[in-house]
């Protein structure tokens, strides 16, 4: 299955608070409104929530218990046989399962909850070929995907493709950060083309409590939305939230891929509670490669934000030199350093800590590329109402 999906796809909001009663009868009725796949008696469905790390709810990291509670009791309704898996990026999934309300929530449900760990190779397509994906997502009989709505310091929101990296297993996922991160284009496509591989059958996005700032993790900060998204094609979904968020779906990295990728074409047909979102905080990017590859390191270093410590925040717990996958970050006496020579800016130290104590941080000349490049923006757009035209270039 080339897992192409014909546009526009649907995709139905709604409304929603985290209450069992009213989710076990909302979810339902949002899955059934996208058209998906039906989930038939004996299937085996995988469950993909957010799982990032051990947080309470109300971090707004992770997909809420009670959404995922309501997602599988649908799936036993129908006769599926449920498993929840992920691949979170720290912590004992023990440790995961009690602080993110899992363990209670789950509690008396005919379901398999476990971490990934068996792998099978697939062949992704170029330029990545075969990679590692967990076996459980690559032979369930259907996938259902469940995100969290967050903005995400590198990828500007981390929706429903995105949230499918969590299928590349444990050590694997530094590895592409290392090989794919220092290229957000490329690292978009490298997320689209996994998940095509997992091809969901649904999306269901939990933005009840969304997460806005420096996300997707301790450093991001928990804003109230009040909606569930569902739909068949996620980059459907994530062009539909973008339109919710405010935000130009082609700016979105991951969404500019999925359109070169064909796997979505023109606006999301959107149904049901569409409530615009205004003054929601988003992280700012900077283009992680540009120029000749000659400068491009140099250029990288001045002008791309980088990570830094937030003074007195730092309890020197390892997370970020763990993770790193540059091994850049070396501990002091009281915080961390960071050698911004070897630094990729993936920012995934940003996303692992648990204290919240690290964050990006714009460089002097970023911040004067940044400011030109808006100058050069807000004339061409006012060339552009006026009906005027920039010089074409010739091509040579
Ligand atoms: S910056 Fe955060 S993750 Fe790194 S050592 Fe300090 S507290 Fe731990
Ligand atoms: S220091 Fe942070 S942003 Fe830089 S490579 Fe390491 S994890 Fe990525």
């Amino acid at each position: 299955m080339d897992g192409r999906i014909p546009a526009p796809a649907a995709v139905e909001f709604r409304r929603a608070d985290y209450d069992a009663r009213t989710l076990a009868a909302l979810v339902p009725a949002l899955l059934d409104g996208t058209g998906m796949r039906p989930i038939e008696h004996g299937m085996r469905v995988l469950i993909k929530p957010n799982f990032l790390a051990p947080a309470a709810p109300e971090r707004a990291m992770t997909t809420h218990p009670l959404v995922l509670r309501a997602v599988v009791e649908h799936v036993l309704g129908r006769g599926g046989r449920p498993t929840v898996a992920d691949s979170p990026g720290r912590g004992s999934f023990e440790h995961l399962l009690n602080k993110g309300g899992y363990a209670q929530a789950l509690a008396g449900l005919d379901v398999a909850v476990r971490p990934f760990r068996e792998t099978v190779k697939v062949d992704i397509g170029a330029p990545f070929g075969r990679i590692e994906l967990a076996r459980e997502a690559v032979e369930a009989d259907l996938v259902v995907n469940l995100p969290k709505l967050k903005t995400h310091t590198m990828m500007l929101l981390t929706l429903g493709v995105k949230n499918l990296f969590g299928c590349v297993v444990g050590l694997a996922k530094p590895e592409w950060h290392m090989r794919s991160g220092i290229d957000r284009k490329l690292f978009a496509r490298l997320l689209v083309q996994i998940h095509r591989a997992v091809n969901p059958a649904v999306t269901l996005i939990d933005g009840i409590l969304a997460m806005e700032g420096e996300g997707p993790g301790r450093s991001g900060t928990p804003r109230r939305i009040g909606l569930l998204g569902a739909a068949a094609s996620a980059p459907a979904l994530d062009a539909a939230i973008c339109r919710l968020l405010g935000v130009r779906p082609e700016d979105l990295p991951t969404h500019a891929a999925a359109l070169a990728a064909g796997l979505v074409a023109g606006e999301p047909g959107i149904r049901g509670d569409f409530l615009p979102v205004s003054g929601f905080h988003l992280p700012v990017l900077a283009p992680l490669t540009f120029g000749p590859p000659r400068l491009q390191r140099l250029m990288r270093r001045h002008l791309v934000q980088r990570p830094e410590a937030i003074r007195g925040r730092c309890r020197l717990c390892g997370e970020c030199w763990r993770c790193c996958p540059a091994k850049a970050i070396t501990p002091h006496a009281e915080t961390v350093g960071f050698d911004y020579d070897r630094c990729i800016r993936c920012y995934c130290c940003i996303e692992m800590c648990p204290h919240a104590a690290l964050k990006t941080a714009e460089t002097p000349a970023g911040r004067a590329a940044r400011k030109l490049a808006g100058l050069r923006d807000r004339v061409t757009h006012r060339m552009g109402r006026a009906g005027l035209r920039r010089p074409r270039r010739r091509a040579h």
